[in-house]
């Protein structure tokens, strides 16, 4: 059988209070931990337990539907902008209020909570009074000080990072061969949904390399940063190989089983969440390629050949991962870093 929370890596702690609030939920979870901790997949893993009829067997259709995001039963809200807007509040509070559809819970998981800002009022009165079918399992990679009030009426579940040596013993154990276990794991940032989709990724190499040469890349000219962003930005795209594949697998197994046990896939819910999937995965991807531009940069400074530069050039790159975490238009942050990696190599 396969237990729907060994997708969750290195979070033993987590996923033991997980597994034993499932059988008698309260109302609300909050859990905390950085991206890639593998909130999203305890999330989904600790739904199939509440839900199933066996505490999250993992071969159910119920199991299936929840872990696919397509049970009606377990709702998924994520924002659509920069910030959850009072509007998405609204509606988190109209789909609380709802029946569940198929037994007698329901579960809403609100993502990204850490951008909650000035939805958080509207938000609280919804959490502290749901409806008794209502379970919220709520996400967020640091509690900003919007959501201590939140966070008051949750259980809060820490996530901590997890370490290149957990996912690499976990692909290890899936059979992958040790060296290419820890460089996947390295540029997998604790993500061992990441981890193992690299595994199957062909232009992962190359990808690496075309961020490692960007210093040497880069000479003082306007049209090369133009043209080097261009060339990570489409490289960036290489990464969806793999998850397309991987979805299309996933989308043939749900309707197999759907044939076989009766039941219908939700098609709109599955596609909206290999969307938002490939979304991630890209924004994963160039959060892996920053981190080895700093290791690029670190390597150069350890030499001691440009030493302010290289000091300047790491600055910028931590400014630039920082603002990806609120900030969705990675091109332009991509495209004003490289402008001022160019700026300061040519001092
Ligand atoms: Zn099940």
């Amino acid at each position: 059988m396969a237990d729907p929370f060994d997708a969750v890596v290195g979070q033993d702690r987590a996923v033991a209070q997980l597994r034993a609030a499932a059988a008698h939920p309260v109302h609300a979870y909050l859990l905390v931990g950085p991206p890639g901790s593998g909130k999203r997949a305890a999330a989904a893993a600790f739904a199939a337990a509440m839900l199933c009829g066996d505490r999250g067997c993992g071969d159910c259709s119920i199991c299936a539907h929840v872990l696919a995001g397509v049970h009606p039963d377990v709702v998924m809200v994520e924002r659509t902008g920069a910030a959850i807007l009072v509007d998405e509040a609204r509606e988190i509070a109209r789909l609380a209020a709802r029946s569940p559809v198929e037994g007698d819970r329901k579960v809403l998981v609100l993502t990204d909570f850490h951008l909650v800002d000035r939805a958080a009022p509207a938000l609280l009165k919804t959490i502290e009074e749901p409806s008794a079918s209502t379970v919220f399992v709520i996400l967020a990679d640091y509690l900003p000080p919007e959501l201590v009030t939140i966070a008051s009426r949750c259980v809060v579940i820490e996530f901590g990072a997890v370490s290149d040596e957990s996912v690499a013993a976990v692909l290890v154990r899936d059979g992958v061969a040790p060296d290419v276990a820890q460089r996947v794991a390295t540029a997998s940032n604790g993500n061992i949904a990441r981890a193992r989709l690299l595994v199957a990724d062909a232009g992962f190499a190359g990808r690496q390399e075309l961020w490692a040469a960007v210093p040497t890349r880069l000479d003082g000219h306007g049209a090369t940063v133009a043209a080097l962003a261009d060339d990570l930005m489409a490289s960036i795209e290489g990464v969806l190989e793999p998850v397309k594949v991987r979805q299309a697998a996933e989308v043939e197994r749900l309707d197999a089983q759907a044939k076989e046990q009766g039941g219908r896939v939700r098609k709109k819910d599955l596609e909206d969440r290999h969307r938002r999937e490939q979304r991630r995965a890209r924004m994963d991807e160039l959060r892996a390629g920053l981190a080895v531009l700093s290791r690029s940069y670190r390597d150069r400074l350890a030499t001691g050949s440009d030493g302010p530069a290289s000091a300047m050039s790491l600055d910028a790159i931590r400014k630039t991962r920082e603002a990806l975490l609120n900030n969705p238009n990675e091109t332009l942050l991509l495209q004003a870093m490289l402008v001022r990696l160019s700026e300061s190599q040519r001092q």
